[in-house]
């Protein structure tokens, strides 16, 4: 099934109904929107677009980014999202590796990306495109389930980013998991595209396509706290993506302003790691409105749930260590730990997780070693390490590169993370492993001091002997003014690791 079936579906009983938004402004109805689509899927055929054609969008959010994913869908191209934030040079690099035939811009973008790449551009807020929405409308192209819908770009905290395949029934599947493990969805809600619709913001879409829910994108396309507090109340029942640094940016924005987010229905959070202090903080403030998800462009959004009864219910027994946890496995897909050659461990013990099911990608875009180091023996290896408990709560420890081996005991960075944000003169810290002659590596840690807060090493290396084993404890600490991170707001570890060669 071509996944934008949905849209005419929805559209033929209730075209009236309203769809798309700019800020406040609501810019078409569901009948609008399909026919902007479908008018936009006849003239990319008549340009030439052949099924599995790929078309390259590097837009900033804005109603007409689903305007041409959905026009691209009808037409049976797949979509190639690039990151708004990336260089013009990578963006290029992406179309190139795609083999995208033409892109769509936004006027910010365009300009510069034109300059490195002889791709065909549209500004998708000139003349030319509205002419390309009003062209006849197409009968959508039949697409089966395992036709690329969309190629995903890994953020890459290293290397070059690798397309992941994203079919049409990836999507179908991630799409059935959100209402059965995330979040229901009517009509009478709002999909607020908060984080980029490039990334997991915009997997979202099709399921709120289905169910006839409106679609919110900001005013001016980017993350603006006091925007997501005042359109969300005016506009109410509004659900959205964040990834954790930007919940931790809501939280201080709300609570600056003595918000309480009344309109937020739901917020789901993922992508990286969450910290408990900051959950345990935005729960406090906003209410029981948040639920965690654990995925990988390589099975998008869909590895594991947290649902929100379990992010808020804090009489259960066990609330803290599920709270801490990426929940269980969503519908679509099996879940196991397994050890260095792959094979299933027991409950409690610390492997690499791997992930079996309908939403798992079929390979990486032209790489067929990357794909053989990743796809082994129908599994997807995800390059997680993780332990599950018996009740099949998956607790995320590190990335594997990620893990320090000191004196040959293995020390989760994430861990001593959480002790030390607990502490009032840290706001941000990244643990990395430092090469060291005696212990193979030493814990050493990048501290962002609180407002005010001055970093005192002794005062922290005291909090951490107080709660976590000594071997664990940093043996050097540094204060930055910030982190380094990706656009995605992943620390880059690479980097800090860097410094620290760089300094000795
Ligand atoms: P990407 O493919 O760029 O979306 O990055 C996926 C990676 O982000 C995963 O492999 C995890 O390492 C990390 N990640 C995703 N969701 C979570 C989560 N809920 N908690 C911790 N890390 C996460």
């Amino acid at each position: 099934m071509n996944i934008a079936h949905w849209l005419l579906r929805i559209a033929r009983v209730g075209g009236g109904e309203p769809a798309l938004f700019k800020g406040a402004e609501m810019v078409a109805d569901y009948a609008g929107f399909a026919r902007a689509a479908e008018g936009l899927a006849r003239a990319l055929v008549e340009d030439g677009l052949s099924p599995g054609d790929r078309v390259g969008l590097f837009m900033k959010n804005g109603p007409e980014y689903l305007i041409v994913y959905y026009g691209v869908w009808l037409a049976g191209g797949a979509v190639v999202p690039i990151n708004a934030k990336l260089h013009p040079k990578e963006a290029a690099w992406i179309l190139a590796d795609s083999g995208a035939s033409r892109a769509f811009v936004t006027p910010d973008l365009g300009p510069d990306l034109g300059a490195e790449t002889e791709v065909p551009l549209t500004d998708v807020t000139g003349p030319a495109f509205t002419q390309m929405t009003e062209a006849d409308p197409l009968p959508l192209v039949a697409r089966a389930e395992d036709d690329l819908a969309w190629l995903f770009y890994t953020s890459g905290t290293t290397g070059k980013p690798k397309g992941v395949q994203i079919t049409h029934g990836m999507i179908t599947a991630t799409s059935l998991c959100y209402p059965l493990d995330v979040d229901p969805v009517t009509a009478e809600d709002a999909a607020f595209y908060a984080a980029p619709m490039s990334h997991g913001a915009g997997i979202y879409a099709p399921i709120h396509v289905r169910m006839g829910a409106q679609h919110i994108c900001p005013a001016d396309g980017g993350f603006d706290p006091d925007e997501v507090l005042s359109l969300s109340e005016s506009h109410g029942s509004t659900s959205m993506f964040l990834a954790p640094t930007m919940v931790r940016r809501l939280t201080d924005a709300a609570k600056a302003a003595g918000h309480r987010a009344a309109g937020i229905k739901t917020i789901v959070y993922g992508g990286g790691p969450m910290y408990l202090a900051d959950i345990e903080e935005a729960v406090d403030w906003f209410g029981p409105k948040f639920v965690q998800i654990y995925g990988q462009g390589e099975c998008p959004m869909a590895i594991t749930a947290l649902s929100r009864a379990e992010v808020a219910d804090r009489s259960h027994p066990n609330w803290r260590a599920r709270l801490a946890s990426v929940g269980r496995a969503q519908s679509q897909v099996e879940v196991v730990i397994g050890d260095a050659d792959g094979a299933p461990l027991p409950p409690g013990e610390i492997g690499e997780i791997m992930v079996r099911g309908a939403p798992v990608m079929p390979g990486y875009w032209n790489a067929p070693e990357a794909t053989a180091k990743t796809l082994k023996d129908g599994w997807l290896m995800t390059g997680d390490i993780g332990v599950m408990d018996a009740d099949g709560y998956l607790t995320l420890q590190d990335r594997s590169k990620d893990v320090i081996i000191s004196g040959g005991s293995n020390i989760y960075p994430r861990e001593v993370e959480e002790v030390l944000l607990h502490h009032d003169s840290v706001h941000e810290v990244s643990v990395v492993g430092r090469p060291s002659e005696e212990w193979g590596e030493d814990v050493v840690a990048f501290v962002v001091p609180a407002p005010g807060a001055k970093m005192d090493p002794g005062l922290l290396d005291t909090f951490c002997r107080e709660n976590i084993a000594r071997f664990k404890r940093p043996k050097a600490y540094f204060a930055l003014p910030e982190l380094p991170k990706n656009n995605y707001g992943k620390v880059l570890k690479t980097e800090l690791r860097k410094q620290l060669t760089e300094e000795t």
